[in-house]
């Protein structure tokens, strides 16, 4: 999947600050964050949306929303709070048609979300 964006950061074509990555999982930081803590956690196996995951991705998500917890652990976000967000589709904001788990935190984040 050349064209992807999030493909070519997980194959360094494209630079980013990587804060942690394995076999299947790759997380950068935001280049536009929106809280002090703006990670995007990613599998390296292509997948467009949440709407194209099928039962054998059921592993990979599960490794994404886990280092994503991870992660807030160690940037010292976890006992005060953090927020972990998929937008599918164009209503919800998702640009990036590489499936990303947001994960922000390190201020107080309000609900509902506009
Ligand atoms: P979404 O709108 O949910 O698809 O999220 C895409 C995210 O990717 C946005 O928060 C962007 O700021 C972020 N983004 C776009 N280009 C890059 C890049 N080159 N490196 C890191 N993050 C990026
Ligand atoms: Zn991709």
């Amino acid at each position: 999947m050349p064209q992807c964006l999030f493909c070519s950061i997980i194959s360094r074509e494209v630079n980013a600050t990587i804060v942690y990555e394995d076999d299947r999982v790759v997380a950068f930081n935001d280049i536009n964050p929106q809280a002090p803590t703006h990670v995007l956690v990613v599998p390296r196996r292509h997948i467009a949306t949440l709407n194209d995951l099928t039962e054998e991705d059921d592993q990979i998500v599960g490794e994404v929303v886990r280092r994503a917890a991870l992660i807030a652990k160690s940037k010292s976000v976890s006992a005060s709070g953090f927020r972990t967000v998929f937008n599918t589709n164009r209503e919800a904001g998702q640009t990036v048609f590489h499936i990303h788990l947001h994960l922000l935190g390190g201020r107080t984040l309000h609900w509902p979300p506009g």
